[in-house]
């Protein structure tokens, strides 16, 4: 009898391969565990085990697998049935579909990079011969790849070996993709090591007796110790508390008194001994909302949580999870990248403590590992996983609950590498694979899940109050053309909203100003010829910025230094056109040089503390103006914010999309939300040339369903989802007249056999990028027609088309859904 296994590679090859296994190793080895296989004329793959029989390859020779890497299952059959549907439903293969669901530390290969862990402090006694052998190998040299490690321990496969030592922390691994993330520090105060016992205080306030500042130090702590059950207590909490501007504070630490220590934001411990924060008392409208969504979970239905901005929706989140928790399975709260900051984890650990995990991309691969291990191991400190959309990956055991916050949000779409899947529809799929409840939740439904309520698929929840019956915000939109006509304009600043912000100023309330781009100006061009400057690599115009005397290139990273003089004529008349975040800081360093402001982008928050510096600088009311992108708009809870100003509103109702309308919506909206969450009613000013816009006028109002029924409207009208299901083909290549080539080759091959409407090929509004032409053809699938027999029929023509020698160096990529 022979046994063979079916091996997963994390490459794009179409079908798992066929391996050898000799009797033994049959005896041990199960779906879902890992193993290294060679590949190719010398290459070493960690590959997943997908099936086991014993029939032998036809097509080619088996060759024996080298080594089987784990002791259990690493991935479950769940987890393969849905990435079969990750792989079917998004027209890639099941092995990128493995090479993104495991944290890269998972997926040795011959090629990896190796470290030493300068972290770690070693105890070379634990440490096997051969890994000491590496260990000592590493002193010497910086890094190793893994063909040469097996030269050092003259042996043909390692990796069950780096296993081992990642696991002691002596090495890491590099990591071209993942910047190391290193969560912020928070201070926190405690009493020195002398001081802790409780009948110490007095004696304690006895010696400070001729202190008097700082014996009320003293006993502010011990009142925060107390209201705060024992949880650890920040420094900058103790200045507020004692009215102390960290002088008096630092004195005591000099003493010994007080000590300082610092926590990073994500893991804040917990002090076991204590119960957890108690839940929040629902009102009537959160309280009804939740036996609705509990209505639909009994009737087997995904349920949409439509709460307006500031409803509580988290609240009722939180309700879900501990009901979850108790039955002892496991939940999963997914949230778009950008919106998990640390203000939600604090959140959720204030109730949960311990049993919450974060994951994320910016995790190093070790953490990621950590976190997968406790999913497997269905630990209770990774009962609760808040996560991006990776973190549906994780290999739940008995997964109970999956909540998809911000649902509408197109950043749970991954478009790039393979798979370019969608999280929420694909954690839909999960959940039922796991017959687990499924909440999406948002203040702007997508067209898409309010579509699936109104047709009764999805069961439906709503709150149209925000929490403590604080006002939605009055929006009130300006007209550029009547401003510039006037004369009123200060710079970008429209007359209200110059004056609005004067006002807010004065009586000490937040800002957020909206532009929807950064840089100072999008289009550097002479006023004499025309000329604007354009990216060498790519087809858009280079982006002014100011502070680092930069053109740059949004696509493709590329910069020059600013010129003096136009490239073209040489004559000194370069304007800028359009404006940018930057441009919007400057111009409020002069209209209001009294004010602190802070800017949100791309730009400011590229290093490793930005984001959270920025947002907790806010947070503590050190900066009065908040200028910043779309990143601003991300459930962030501020709670002084009294006016939210969005600069212009044109560029995102005139982006070429069919829901342009849509997001522009759901962006103001979400902008808008962050104004007046707290008794005073908050105020927004939204700059236009064309006030007169319907969906201007739909948020003004916030008017959500009428702005679905007009939307849904067009959407019928003019074929777009949920009416038909869109395939994206992108064809990329350097060779402009190959490209073309190509693509009419595969359209006319398309529409010879395809039933379903083939648009294109068309350049998309950038059609070069990083020196590749690119070109798309969209396939418009009716209800009617199948889905999957579309797919097959695509699949196939690719297949013709790469068998032409020509085409061969064509990539083809698909999208499928959010295109
Ligand atoms: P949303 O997620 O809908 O925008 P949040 O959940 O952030 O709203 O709630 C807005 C604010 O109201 C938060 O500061 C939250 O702590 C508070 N809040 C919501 N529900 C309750 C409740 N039941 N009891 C006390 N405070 C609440
Ligand atoms: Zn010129
Ligand atoms: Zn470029």
């Amino acid at each position: 009898m022979q046994f063979f296994v079916n091996i997963i590679l994390p490459i794009p090859i179409e079908k798992p391969f066929t391996y050898r296994v000799s009797v033994s190793e049959s005896e041990i080895i199960k779906i879902g565990m890992r193993v290294a296989v060679p590949f190719g004329k010398s290459k070493i793959y960690t590959g997943l085990v997908y099936e086991i029989h014993d029939d032998p390859p036809i097509a080619y020779e088996a060759k024996e697998i080298e080594q089987i890497l784990d002791e259990i299952p690493l991935v479950s059959t769940i987890q393969l049935r849905h990435w079969e549907w990750i792989a079917e439903y998004y027209m890639c293969t099941i092995g990128e579909v493995f090479r993104s669901a495991m944290p890269s530390a998972f997926l040795l290969e011959s090629e990896t990079l190796v470290l030493k862990n300068d972290q770690a402090s070693i105890d070379e006694n634990n440490l096997k011969d051969d890994e000491f052998l590496v260990f000592e190998a590493l002193q010497h040299q910086p890094t190793l790849r893994v063909h040469e490690i097996c030269a050092i321990v003259d042996r043909k496969n390692v990796l069950a070996l780096l296993s081992r030592l990642l696991q002691k922390n002596v090495i890491v691994l590099k990591e071209e993709v993942h910047e190391q993330y290193k969560p912020k520090m928070v201070r926190y105060v405690q009493l020195g090591k002398k001081h802790r016992s409780e009948d110490d205080l007095e004696q304690l306030l006895g010696n400070l007796s001729k202190a008097p500042k700082q014996s009320q130090i003293v006993l502010s702590l011990f009142q925060l110790m107390a209201t705060n059950n024992s949880k650890p207590v920040k420094v900058s909490d103790l200045e507020k508390a004692s009215n102390d501007s960290g002088a008096t504070i630092k004195t005591l630490m000099g003493k010994g008194i007080l000590e300082e220590y610092f926590i990073r934001t994500d893991r804040v411990i917990y002090s076991k001994d204590k119960e957890n924060a108690d839940l929040k008392s629902l009102n009537e409208y959160q309280e009804r909302a939740l036996k609705e969504i509990y209505g639909s979970f009994k009737n087997n239905k995904v349920a949409l949580l439509h709460g307006v901005t500031s409803s509580g929706k988290t609240e009722v989140y939180v309700k879900l999870i501990e009901k979850c928790i108790r039955t002892n399975k496991q939940a999963l709260y997914l949230l778009p990248e950008i919106a998990l900051t640390t203000q939600l984890i604090v959140r959720l650990q204030e109730y949960f403590g311990e049993k919450v995990s974060v994951y994320h991309s910016k995790y190093s691969a070790q953490e990621r590992v950590e976190v997968w291990n406790n999913v497997l191991a269905s630990k209770p400190k990774a009962q609760i996983v808040i996560g991006a959309r990776s973190a549906l990956f994780l290999p739940f055991t008995a997964l109970g609950l999956i909540i998809v916050d911000e649902e509408h949000e197109n950043s749970f779409k991954q478009y790039d590498p393979a798979p370019r899947y969608h999280a929420r529809d694909t954690a839909i799929v999960l959940g039922n694979l796991h017959k687990s409840t499924i909440l999406l939740g948002s203040a702007t439904p997508s067209i898409e899940s309010f579509y699936n309520v109104k047709s009764k698929k999805y069961g439906y929840a709503g709150i149209e109050r925000r929490y403590g019956n604080v006002m939605m915000p009055e929006i009130q939109l300006v007209d550029l053309k009547e401003q510039t006509r006037k004369k009123l304009m200060k710079g970008h600043f429209s007359e209200v909203l110059f004056h609005e912000i004067s006002e807010a100023l004065n009586v000490g309330e937040q800002i957020i100003l909206f532009q929807n781009r950064r840089g100072y100006a999008p289009i550097l061009e002479c006023n004499t010829c025309g000329h604007c400057p354009q990216c060498p690599n790519c087809d858009v115009s280079l982006t002014y910025h100011q502070q680092r005397k930069q053109l740059r290139c949004h696509y493709c990273g590329h910069h020059t230094a600013i010129y003096q003089s136009c490239q073209a004529c040489g004559s000194q008349t370069l304007d800028t056109k359009g404006f940018g975040t930057e441009q919007i800081e400057q111009e409020l360093r002069i209209l209001f040089p009294e004010a602190k402001i802070g800017r949100m982008d791309l730009d400011t928050t590229r290093g490793k503390y930005g984001y959270e510096k920025i947002i907790t600088a806010f947070e503590q009311q050190e900066t009065d103006i908040l200028v910043g992108t779309q990143m601003l708009t991300k459930g962030l809870d501020f709670r002084n914010v009294g006016l939210v100003g969005i600069m212009n509103a044109d560029s995102l109702l005139n982006f070429p999309d069919y829901r342009a309308h849509e997001r522009s919506f759901q962006l103001l909206m979400q902008v808008a939300g962050r104004a007046g969450r707290t008794k005073k009613r908050g105020k927004v000013i939204i700059q236009s040339y064309n006030p007169h816009h319907q969906i201007l006028k739909q948020v003004t109002v916030h008017d959500y369903d009428e702005m679905f029924n007009e939307q849904i409207l067009e959407r019928k009208q003019y074929k777009y989802p949920p009416f038909v299901k869109l395939i994206k083909i992108t064809f990329r290549h350097k060779d402009y007249s190959m490209l073309n080539d190509a693509a009419d080759w595969f359209a006319k091959s398309l529409r010879n056999t395809l039933k379903a409407t083939v648009l294109g090929p068309e350049h998309p509004p950038v059609a070069r990028i990083r020196n590749r032409y690119l070109k798309d053809i969209i396939v418009k699938i009716d209800m009617g027609q199948s889905l999957s027999k579309t797919k097959k029929g695509i699949k196939r023509i690719e297949k013709s088309f790469n068998a032409i020698p020509y085409y061969k160096s064509v990539r083809i990529i698909y999208n499928v859904d959010h295109i």
